[in-house]
């Protein structure tokens, strides 16, 4: 039986996020993340996260839990949950993009010229997740 899921969200940042603020989350999320064995992407931009965890079901419900209590957000709400084959973003306990000229390309295939997740489809959310996974910025 499969038990591997990729649970995708979105939420606001409670103020802006600094470069040293996402390092923070980064740094802690890549360590603890790769001893749950879980992968993914977050990305940040006005204002808004969004983040793909990808993993063994227990181990993914009990972060994301742990993650929505987090003060540095809030209106966390899932956009997609599913199980999956195998994980998508296996080269990263955590990848990372922010506001970059290829972020802004894609927003606009997606006719948005700011950053609105909460008014994308689920698909196209993971689309743009997987896109950005290519393109990281280094934090
Ligand atoms: P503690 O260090 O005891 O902190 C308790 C609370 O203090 C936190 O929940 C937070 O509200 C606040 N806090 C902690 N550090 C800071 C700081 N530097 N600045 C401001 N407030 C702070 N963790 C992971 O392990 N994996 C992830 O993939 C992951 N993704 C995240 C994505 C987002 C968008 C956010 C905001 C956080 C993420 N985190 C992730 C961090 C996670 O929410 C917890 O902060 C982390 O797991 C530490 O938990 P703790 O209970 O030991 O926190």
């Amino acid at each position: 039986m499969k038990n591997i899921v990729r649970l995708i969200y979105l939420s606001s940042a409670t103020r802006d996020m600094s470069l040293s603020d996402m390092k923070d989350i980064l740094t802690y999320a890549r360590k603890n993340n790769q001893s749950l064995g879980i992968c993914g992407m977050l990305c940040y931009d006005n204002r808004y996260f969004v983040q793909a965890l990808e993993g063994e079901r227990e181990a993914v419900n009990e972060l994301f839990f742990h993650i929505s209590d987090d003060a540095r957000h809030s209106d966390v709400i899932i956009t997609s949950y599913e199980y999956i084959d195998k994980p998508t973003f296996t080269e990263w306990n955590m990848g990372y993009a922010g506001s970059t000229p290829i972020f802004t390309e894609l927003l606009a295939r997606l006719s948005q010229t700011e950053f609105e997740p909460t008014k994308l489809p689920p698909k196209q959310i993971y689309a743009l997740l997987r896109h950005l996974s290519a393109h990281q910025q280094k934090v």
